[in-house]
């Protein structure tokens, strides 16, 4: 295929071109990757569901652990043939396998790919696609303050009801594990003005829910004089019409104030869900991984916030087999499982990530199996915790926003985050509805349809 430069003057006549997005990780890179998505399109790209039907394919990484780096080089790697079988095809690697920082080496590792783009950056695919093959898009893509609006994917538009808000990027705290910040760069939050204009922008376009991002995202606007803080920020977006529901994570438990517990309390349309990882249970490891609190610090914040809000779900983080953690410290992140019984443990086992203070300083002593061991027995101890809580739901009605159809069954969450699926001939797409709860499980719930928007609905017998 030709594509002809923009420097040749009127008449440029651009190809049609597909492109392919493959995301994995946190929701920032869902986040980033739908932003691409909607440049890309209003340069006139349409989506494609196979990478080999693509004329670019990007691949938007994670490297959190190294489970999702192999993921990440794995695919990297299927791609080679179809380079090679197709020279003209473009592939961006992305996100943060490439990070901020020099990728010389991945360069060499990885001839075939021809736009390396830091997290959240679209500047280098634009810059690219316009030096190499002739697009012009419409705004200053050098410029980092300028940027397209943010418009649904085609595929997306009248059919999504959720979007996450990246509000903060980067992050500077620096847990002694964590490779984000090198990988993402220092915080820095968004102007306020921006966001809201996205979400004011967001909600025309038919959005209802929105989760605002963030690596530490109750710290939002602590780096920009005079800008709102996440509180104020909160009141604002609630004020947006159309939007109703709000969320917002991940929170760390030294920035969690009473002030944001408050607003949170005070505003209907913020979710009462909470996601405030405490990592372990025992000071000495938390003290390892330079979180800067104690495991009774974070009771005492469980505790202010049921207080506050004594209907909230809180989900949490954990990492076990972190270096030289012991059977008795290892103990103390069960007990506190076991004791604050919170709605949701994301359990991941502990993997040294290059460059970090970790990686460098500690030794990986924990055994993979005993690192396996002690996941499985918090992974039993949850959801035995988490069948209970959500058994608590049985006959009760709730509200659930629904996302989409998944094998036959609409699928919606419930305020506290809780899956809860449904069955229903009507067109429930994007709807509020109320549901009675029939079955639970650990996991999720289902369902019978009693009314959709406030209107009771009557099910055809079937
Ligand atoms: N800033 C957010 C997200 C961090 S990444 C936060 O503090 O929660 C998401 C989760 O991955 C972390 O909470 C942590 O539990 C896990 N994680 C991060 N680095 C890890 C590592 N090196 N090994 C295992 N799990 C890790």
């Amino acid at each position: 295929m030709l594509f002809p430069r923009p420097d040749r003057g009127r008449g440029v006549i651009i190809l049609p071109m597909n492109y392919h997005i493959w995301t994995i990780g946190c929701q920032m890179n869902v986040a980033d990757s739908q932003r691409l998505a909607s440049a890309l399109e209003q340069m006139g790209l349409s989506a494609v569901d196979q990478p080999e039907a693509a004329d670019i394919i990007i691949l938007n990484t994670c490297v959190v652990r190294q489970s999702a780096e192999d993921r990440a080089v794995g695919r990297l790697s299927s791609l080679k043939p179809l380079k090679q079988h197709n020279p003209e095809l473009i592939i961006n690697l992305m996100g943060c396998m490439v990070g901020v920082r020099s990728h010389d080496e991945l360069e060499r590792r990885f001839p075939y790919v021809d736009v390396f783009s830091p997290p959240s950056d679209l500047r280098p695919l634009m810059s690219y696609l316009f030096h190499q093959r002739g697009f012009q898009p419409e705004w200053d893509f050098e410029d980092p303050g300028d940027h397209p609006a943010l418009l649904l994917p085609e595929r997306e538009r009248g059919s999504s009801v959720s979007a996450y808000i990246p509000i903060v990027l980067g992050c500077s705290h620096a847990c002694a594990y964590c490779i984000i910040p090198y990988r993402r760069g220092p915080e820095i939050s968004r102007p306020a003005a921006d966001i809201l204009e996205e979400v004011r922008s967001l909600a025309a376009q038919g959005i209802r829910e929105v989760t605002l991002l963030g690596q530490i995202v109750d710290r939002y606007g602590l780096d920009l004089p005079g800008e709102l803080s996440l509180s104020g920020l909160l009141r604002e977006v609630h004020a947006v019409e159309g939007i109703e529901r709000i969320r917002f994570l991940t929170s760390h438990p030294n920035w969690m104030s009473d002030e944001l517990l408050d607003t949170v309390a005070a505003l209907p349309k913020v979710c009462e869900h909470f996601e405030v990882p405490v990592q372990a249970g025992s000071n000495e490891v938390l003290e390892g991984m330079r979180r800067g609190y104690t495991s009774e610090e974070y009771r005492a914040l469980i505790g202010r916030i049921r207080q506050r809000i004594p209907a909230a779900s809180i989900a949490n983080d954990i990492i076990v087999g972190f270096p030289g953690e012991t059977d008795d410290q290892f103990h103390e992140t069960e007990a506190l499982i076991r004791d604050l019984r919170l709605d949701v443990v994301h359990l991941a086992r502990y993997s040294p990530r290059p460059g970090t203070l970790s990686e460098r300083k500690m030794e990986d002593n924990v055994p993979a199996a005993v690192k396996m061991q002690r996941f499985r027995i918090l992974e039993n101890i949850q959801a035995r915790i988490a069948a209970e809580i959500n058994a608590d739901y049985l006959d009760r009605s709730v509200e659930v926003l629904i996302e989409e159809r998944q094998r036959g069954r609409w699928k919606g969450r419930t305020r506290t985050n809780k899956l809860v699926f449904v069955e229903s001939e009507h067109n429930l797409n994007g709807k509020l509805i109320n549901a009675g709860i029939i079955h639970t499980s650990p996991w999720s719930m289902r369902g019978n349809l009693e009314s959709v928007e406030g209107i009771p609905v009557e099910e055809p017998a079937s």
